[in-house]
């Protein structure tokens, strides 16, 4: 209940001196607030109860119990799943046990602005518990009232955690570290402290082989949090677009929902090789193209049509711009193009007209304008053969998702060749790839790539030099 005689801010107007001693006295002799509470049954859904007068952990924010014997806890969450909280919790909570922290981001950005700063970071969580440290951003060191001190470090500086000498760490985000093997070495090096240091990690999962082999180690636990367990402390708008983004979508389970996601069998494209190719900017274009593969022109079930933009950049590399995909009547679908064309500054439109070749060039130069150049192609033989040059740049780290195409990365991870289905997204790639890319190269590279169809249950296993004349054929169009 409110105290009407107290006044939250008379402290304020003391003298420097007199507040420094107040908060003296704060640090050293206040508990800190309980962030776990004592739920019987230890099943609590983290709304207040009892003393516990605030929303404080929900059950699966727990880490394991520290008289166990384990040293990672895994967090695997889904977006806005609670885990930066559950993690700045639990570095509070750690200073009572050992004085040496480490806690790791993937860049200096999000050691700052979300483990540290942010609004669900370690200090907030401090000062809402009377729990007051001291951050010296320029050293990236947190000072604990009880003299316990955390040190920042990021994915981008891992030889900085070198020759330390910590009893916990927490790592962030660390199924994104770029180069998490290293970095996880590096980390190990320096816990040292104490009988058994503990790490939490807290991440929305991708499918790498670290977090594989990690969370079958014997001293793992893992705890796998939705999105929507936190949906108390969500704004209504970010469930909705996260819903909309994501819902019934294969990347929708990992994004929402934290499962580590399989390889789907004898699929060519695959999550670990869009991840590592992925790029949050791209190089100056030289050249860009949309195309489009119209619904309804090929014996497909579902009727969307895929649009994208691609572009070949100054490195000469290929970047995958955006996705305007959708479901379309002809006339919706040439304005969509359109409009992709315009935003993009395209060079090209490149345009499937496998059946009904005739309405699809009509329906664009209608809607294009007359300047508009339009290449059509007809991918009726060997979807596989146009698919592999493509994915054997992805291969080489030379074409790249310029962002999240949860639709497409959906698609791309989920086709297997010779299954018949012939999802839009992915066709309409794979035209604006054969666009942009030479012959010479694309045949050199599919040639000299070892992954060609020498898989079992693949069509045409093995045939290298057949499959060099075929994309000469396929691809001098
Ligand atoms: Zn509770």
């Amino acid at each position: 209940m409110a105290d009407p005689q107290f006044d939250p801010d008379l402290p304020l107007r003391w003298t420097p001196a007199a507040q420094d001693k107040l908060l003296e006295i704060m640090s050293t002799g206040m508990d800190p607030k309980v962030w776990y509470c004592q739920h019987p049954g230890r099943d609590c859904d983290g709304e207040p109860h009892d003393q516990y007068d605030y929303r404080h952990a929900r059950s699966d924010q727990w880490p394991p119990s520290l008289l166990d014997d384990w040293m990672f806890w895994f967090m695997l969450s889904g977006r806005g799943g609670g885990k930066t909280k559950a993690g700045a919790e639990w570095v509070r909570n750690m200073t009572r046990y050992t004085p040496r922290l480490a806690i790791v981001a993937p860049t200096a950005s999000d050691l700052r602005d979300v483990m540290i700063e942010g609004e669900s970071g370690i200090l907030r969580c401090c000062e809402a518990a009377g729990y007051l440290p001291h951050w010296e951003p320029s050293k990236k060191r947190i000072t604990f009232p009880n003299g316990a001190i955390a040190i920042g470090y990021t994915a981008e500086e891992p030889d900085r955690l070198r020759g330390r000498n910590d009893g916990a760490a927490w790592c962030d985000e660390a199924a994104h570290y770029p180069n998490v093997e290293y970095v996880w070495d590096m980390l190990m090096y320096g816990l040292r402290m104490g009988q058994r240091p503990r790490v939490a990690i807290t991440t929305t999962p991708t499918p790498s082989p670290w977090l594989k082999s990690m969370i079958t180690d014997a001293l793992s636990r893992v705890v796998v949090v939705p999105t929507f367990a936190n949906e108390a402390n969500l704004a209504p708008a970010f469930i909705k677009q996260m819903r909309e983004k994501y819902a019934g979508t294969r990347q929708g389970r990992q994004e929402l929902y934290g499962e580590i996601l399989d390889d789907v069998e004898g699929a060519l494209w695959h999550d670990a090789i869009l991840e590592s190719t992925r790029r949050r900017t791209t190089p100056l274009m030289i050249r860009t193209v949309v195309a489009v593969d119209p619904a309804g022109t090929s014996t497909k079930r579902s009727d969307e049509t895929g649009i994208i933009v691609m572009g070949l950049g100054v490195d000469g590399h290929l970047y995958v711009l955006s996705d305007h995909s959708g479901k379309y009547t002809p006339l919706e679908w040439a304005q969509e193009v359109k409009a992709a064309y315009d935003l993009f500054r395209c060079d090209l439109v490149v345009a499937e007209t496998n059946y009904g070749g005739e309405m699809v060039t009509s329906n664009l130069r209608t809607n294009l304008g007359h300047f508009a150049r339009v290449l059509e192609v007809n991918s009726r033989r060997g979807k596989l053969i146009r698919a592999e040059p493509v994915y054997g740049l992805f291969e080489q780290d030379r074409a790249h998702l310029a962002g999240y195409f949860p639709e497409l990365e959906s698609q791309l991870c989920s086709w297997v060749p010779g299954s018949g289905n012939s999802p839009d997204r992915l066709d309409a790639l794979v035209h604006a790839a054969h666009s942009l890319i030479s012959l010479d190269s694309a045949s050199s590279i599919a040639v000299a790539h070892g992954r060609m169809p020498t898989r079992g249950g693949r069509p045409g296993g093995g045939h290298y030099q057949d499959l060099k004349k075929m994309l000469t054929g396929v691809m001098g169009r």
